[in-house]
């Protein structure tokens, strides 16, 4: 039994083929430069992951397949558990699409052609929305307006939700601890880059908000800014609403700052004496200091700091440098472990450290073949 895990974005598209039992992934990749003369659009881009399966000795028919599981990045307040895919469904995450621009049309259009060409499985909806749906009220709520809050549906929503969900229950198995028992940080520093603050298995905050944008420095992210800056750059440098968040999403963070957001490039920009990437992984590493230090104030006390995804899984830097000096607060990294490389969940914290810090590597594409196949399975 198998799952086809598809994460359609604007243009690339990711797929993997899972056995949701075993965690096996028979198959994964990526299509890219969607828009190209190549892949002209996500039909082709599925029939070309199709074509990739195929080259593989896999057939879509004798794969076993009983759901196909879809990455939907916005569920606003409609969706906030894994949802069988239907009109009604697609038609309302049209209507959140002015929250996700970026996201929700691609996954759409992902949706519409595995449908059509895989009609006679269930497809499932997993929202990277839905752990936090939960979230304190005084977690959730913008101190604005509360008319145009409420009319525009403006609250924290959180981003990255199914990987800090993951990865914190993985955390929990791996201490052998039950998952309610623990008050747990998982830090989420990919492309993108998340924080969530987890208290007794509850998500009580996260960094992320209304939109991805919020929160942590990210690749090309700019994260938390004043919002005086937009209304600044509106006034005085005559810079329009559709150039503004090109600037934020593409232009910003550590490739703002410092010319590169793979973080291997930057360090070895920083090793050849270059200030911007100097500066650029300072802001970095400040952002997430400060970030930890209010989860932990908001938690009370942490029994668990878990980082994952292409940052926080491979670079040995950015966890000690986030992490450094912090053992009045209990927590304290063993160098030698934390530069040790790994593709499993590890401990990096000494023996004696109050609060265990964990590199637990994310796999959103289990979690979502996982849910898709138990709803599947109802
Ligand atoms: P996405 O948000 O696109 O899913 P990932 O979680 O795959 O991102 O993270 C991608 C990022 O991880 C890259 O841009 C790069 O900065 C970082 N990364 C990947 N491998 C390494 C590595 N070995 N050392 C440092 N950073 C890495």
């Amino acid at each position: 039994m198998t799952v086809l895990v598809v994460n359609s974005g604007s243009s690339s598209l990711k797929y993997a083929v899972v056995n949701p039992d075993t965690g096996e992934f028979l198959a994964d990749g990526i299509i890219e430069q969607i828009g190209s003369a190549q892949v002209p659009d996500h039909d082709a881009a599925l029939r070309a992951a199709f074509d990739e399966l195929a080259a593989e000795g896999l057939r879509l028919d004798t794969l076993g397949l009983v759901a196909v599981g879809h990455r939907v990045v916005h569920g606003g307040k409609t969706f906030y558990r894994p949802t069988l895919i239907d009109g009604e469904l697609i038609a309302k995450v049209k209507e959140l699409s002015p929250l996700a621009p970026l996201h929700n049309p691609p996954a759409l259009l992902g949706i519409d052609v595995a449908r059509r060409l895989l009609p006679d499985l269930p497809h499932v909806a997993v929202f990277d929305t839905a752990f936090f749906h939960n979230l304190p009220e005084s977690a959730a709520t913008y101190a604005i307006d509360r008319e145009v809050a409420e009319r525009w549906g403006i609250r924290r929503y959180g981003f990255h939700g199914t990987s800090h969900e993951y990865v914190s229950q993985q955390a929990a198995a791996f201490l052998g601890r039950p998952y309610d028992s623990l008050n747990q940080i998982v830090l989420h520093l990919g492309n993108g880059a998340s924080a969530s603050a987890i208290a007794g298995g509850r998500p009580v905050d996260t960094s992320m908000g209304l939109t991805p944008m919020e929160g942590l420095v990210m690749g090309t992210r700019s994260g938390d800014i004043d919002p005086g800056i937009i209304m600044y750059l509106r006034r005085s440098a005559g810079m329009g609403v559709e150039e503004i968040d090109t600037m934020l999403n593409r232009r910003s963070g550590v490739r703002g700052l410092g010319g590169e957001n793979d973080f291997r490039k930057l360090h070895a920009r920083i090793e050849s004496g270059d200030q911007d990437a100097q500066l650029a992984y300072d802001v970095y590493i400040h952002r997430l200091r400060k970030y930890v230090g209010a989860y932990l104030a908001v938690l009370g006390h942490t029994d668990v700091i878990s980082f994952t995804a292409g940052v926080g899984e491979n670079d040995a830097a950015v966890r000690r440098d986030a992490l450094a000096g912090l053992s009045g607060l209990g927590i304290e990294i063993d160098e030698a472990l934390n530069a040790e490389g790994g593709h499993e969940t590890r401990t990096i914290s000494t023996p004696d450290s109050p609060v265990t810090v964990l590199v637990v590597p994310t796999n959103e594409e289990l979690a979502i073949a996982r849910a898709s196949a138990a709803l599947a399975a109802r």
